[in-house]
């Protein structure tokens, strides 16, 4: 499998399945969420509406409705709280969970933004090698290429950093 950096919006993605960083509503909100749901129009609120929220950690899938992606996997990640309440496992969790949702749906091609680090405070030097190793360490199937598509500069260097100090 592959990890390829961009700097964009995910929303533009013409992949299989691209990952909101949800709220455990579901029903939407700032940052990517807000920027996803405005994309794909109403009726993925609507879809959303009924799956009753989701955990921390976990993951649930819907249509792309008018976004380029066909799927989106919604997880919400953790909020930090100084990081002694699991938030490390719980962002594991989120990158892990959406990657078996993209496989059950042989995905070969799959966009994740940067979980957690927008207004949930995740410190982003923290966040940025927890992604690349989860996503690394995937026993993927059908997966070819992940994407990290990086909202700005900052964002951008923490994932190259980490990349590279992963091979
Ligand atoms: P969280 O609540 O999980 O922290 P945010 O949406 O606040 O989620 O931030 C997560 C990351 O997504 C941040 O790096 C933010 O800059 C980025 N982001 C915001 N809008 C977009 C977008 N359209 N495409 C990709 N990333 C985005």
């Amino acid at each position: 499998m592959e990890i390829t950096l961009v700097r964009g919006d995910i929303t533009q993605m013409k992949v299989d399945a691209i990952v909101n960083a949800a709220n455990c509503t579901l029903l939407g909100g700032g940052g990517v969420d807000g920027a996803i749901h405005r994309a794909a129009g109403r009726r993925l609120l609507e879809e959303c509406k009924a799956l009753g929220g989701c955990k921390t950690g976990e993951a649930k899938i819907t249509q792309g409705y008018r976004l380029p992606a066909t799927w989106v996997i919604h997880t919400p990640g953790p909020r930090w709280g100084g990081g002694s309440h699991g938030e490390p496992q719980l962002l594991e969790n989120s990158y892990r969970n959406s990657l078996i949702l993209a496989e059950e749906k042989k995905c070969r091609t799959i966009a994740f933004p940067s979980i957690s680090t927008g207004v949930y405070h995740f410190p982003l030097d923290l966040a940025a090698p927890i992604a690349i190793r989860t996503v690394r360490d995937f026993p993927a199937r059908f997966i070819e290429t992940v994407f990290f598509v990086c909202f700005d500069k900052k964002t951008f260097q923490a994932y190259s950093s980490a990349l590279n100090a992963s091979r």
